[in-house]
């Protein structure tokens, strides 16, 4: 009989323990001992900030399992306040620090899991106001005690404008709580595109959210949070969410490799540069599902996914890990944001090619009540029709048209092909040309050469350069909002009316970019050059917006 493999967790939480559990799925005989530097294992840090603002009441119900319930479950060894210190990796042992009783034990591994997520960037060093992170239930305990004793004129710093930022701004609010957000970055969401960002920024404002961007905070006088633009706040708490970092120390002093994005190098199978050693979850470098390089992409999902992944390679049934598309969504104030892939700056920046598309169709059916405007952006290689990124940003059904985006990304499904999926379809759910198809059939429409776009930071150029801007909405929409001397010529008139443009190139823009397209065929048909603005007036009144320093030219 072959003795049992002794493995060593490092880190009790969803990387960790979504190992462990698949271990002893895999191995009923394997010795799996988990150790946890904090005082919980299996808790809901997704959740956390939703019990700051009520949402979640029960305290309990963020604990998804005790070290109790895991020996009873799965023969878990579960050591919480213990607190890994040193790998020595020739030995194949680790120090570990038992943090209640203050002693130091070593123990041998067979294989050892390195799960111990990310750490905190802290903004600054001493604080005169009650500072507190947000990502363990400590925190949200040491928060809920604080806002016990504000009044109703309470207000709040919340530094970093992430995915945790804007739930903390969120749930602040919830309690009732003046909040204002620094971001250091341009806008919020910074993995979004700034005219997809504007919108969330928008809400954050309307819904009384002193939002400051290209701002940090610098420190605290008495009860005053001081800015890197010289104002100050009053606050009664602070929350920093300001980002994070791999928590790669123990591998970095192991001799692990560690990849260049600065988290742990990982193979296929999750195993790090030592064969006995694996490493899953926000410490560790992902491989991006666009161009394969080494990425840092902080969530549960993928934290799950590789932990698992770790397990079936320990058991020696090793699977591939799945790359990471980085797919994402938060909700605030009833928006809901979601993306995947790259944005529009990032492949830019990165020089690759790109076609963008946006558009803005109803959730559902629109002669079904209720429905609500999706803005959708979709970045499509041009080479391949490949699918590169997608944000979405609306109400309801943002969360299912993000997934199929996802799921066509990770299926190799091209942007064209989204024209042809066969999705379920009821008024209330959706449109016989549901969101998805209809960004496919603007996708078909531009890969084939049926129509060609010009994107709202484009169209000044295009302009200058002798284009002419013709807006085909109705005479009232042009009068409710327009781009400055553009000449209107409704839709319905544009056959008859075709003389009126002087010879040369012509932009066609509506509200969204679907009657602006029929105007396009139109146009080409009749032998004129024409390009129709992406995504129509209210990308270009979005991405206009979004840039502070230059001021938006239409008339409202
Ligand atoms: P963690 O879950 O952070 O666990 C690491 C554990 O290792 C920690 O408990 C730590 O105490 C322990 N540890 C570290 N070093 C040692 C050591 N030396 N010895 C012993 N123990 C150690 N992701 C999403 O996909 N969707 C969301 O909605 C979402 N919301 C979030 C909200 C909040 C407030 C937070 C904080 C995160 C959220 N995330 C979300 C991110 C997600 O929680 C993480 O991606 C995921 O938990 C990472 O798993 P992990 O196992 O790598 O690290």
């Amino acid at each position: 009989m072959t003795e049992a493999l002794r493995v060593i967790i490092v880190g009790g939480v969803a990387g960790g323990m979504s190992a462990a559990t698949r271990l002893r799925r895999l191995d009923e005989s394997a010795e799996i001992i988990v150790f946890e530097r904090g005082p919980y294992v299996s808790f809901a840090n997704c959740g956390l900030p939703y019990y700051v603002g009520g949402v979640i009441t029960e305290r309990d119900s963020l604990l998804m399992q005790t070290p109790e319930s895991l020996a009873n479950r799965f023969r878990l060894d579960v050591r919480t306040r213990h607190e890994v210190l040193a790998i020595d990796a020739s030995a194949k042992a680790v120090i570990v620090h038992d943090l209640v009783s203050g002693s130091s034990t070593e123990f041998a591994y067979d294989r050892l899991v390195l799960a111990s997520g990310a750490a905190m960037s802290a903004s600054f060093e001493q604080a005169s106001i009650p500072t507190f992170s947000l990502r363990s239930v400590d925190d949200v305990d040491h928060i809920t005690a604080t806002m016990a004793h504000l009044d109703g004129q309470a207000s709040a710093v919340v530094i970093g404008g992430g995915f945790i930022g804007v739930e903390a701004v969120e749930n602040l609010a919830r309690r009732g709580i003046r909040v204002t957000l620094a971001q250091r970055g341009r806008h919020v969401l910074s993995p979004l595109d700034p005219e997809m960002a504007v919108l969330v920024q928008n809400r954050l404002v309307a819904e009384g959210v002193d939002v400051r961007t290209g701002t940090t905070v610098t420190g605290t006088v008495h009860d005053l949070v001081q800015f890197s633009d010289g104002t100050e706040v009053r606050a009664d708490l602070i929350i920093d969410a300001s980002g994070v970092h791999p928590d790669s120390g123990l591998a970095r002093t192991a001799g692990l490799r560690i990849g260049s994005s600065g988290g742990i190098w990982v193979d296929a199978t999750q195993r790090t540069s030592d064969p006995a050693i694996y490493a899953v979850g926000d410490g560790t470098e992902k491989t991006d599902a666009i161009d394969g390089s080494g990425v840092l992409v902080t969530m549960a999902g993928l934290a799950n996914r590789h932990g698992r992944a770790a397990a079936d390679a320990i058991a020696g049934v090793p699977t591939a890990a799945a790359p990471a598309l980085g797919t994402a969504i938060v909700g605030l104030f009833g928006l809901t944001v979601a993306m995947v892939g790259w944005s529009e700056k990032r492949l830019a920046a990165a020089g690759r090619p790109h076609r963008v598309i946006h558009t803005h169709p109803g959730s559902h059916a629109s002669y079904y009540p209720g429905a609500a405007t999706m803005h959708m952006k979709l970045l499509v290689d041009p080479l391949t029709d490949a699918i590169l990124g997608a944000q979405i940003i609306g109400g309801e059904g943002v969360d299912k048209r993000i997934d199929i985006l996802a799921t066509a990304m990770s299926a190799g499904i091209t942007a064209s092909g989204l024209s042809r999926l066969e999705l379920a379809y009821a008024p209330q759910y959706g449109s016989a040309k549901d969101p998805i198809n209809q960004i496919g059939y603007v996708a078909d429409n531009l890969a084939t050469g049926a129509t060609a776009s010009i994107q709202w930071h484009e169209l000044d150029d295009a302009r200058r350069a002798g284009a002419v801007l013709v807006d085909v909405r109705s005479r009232a929409e042009h009068a409710a909002g327009r781009i400055l001397e553009s000449i209107n010529i409704p839709l319905e008139e544009l056959r008859d009316r075709v003389w009126e443009l002087a010879d040369g190139p012509i932009i066609v823009h509506c509200q969204v970019g679907q009657r602006g397209h029929t105007a396009a065929r139109i146009l080409s048909q009749l032998g004129r050059s024409v390009t129709n603005l992406d995504g129509g007036y209210l990308t270009w009144h979005a991405g206009t917006t979004s840039r502070t320093s230059i001021q938006p030219t239409f008339i409202a």
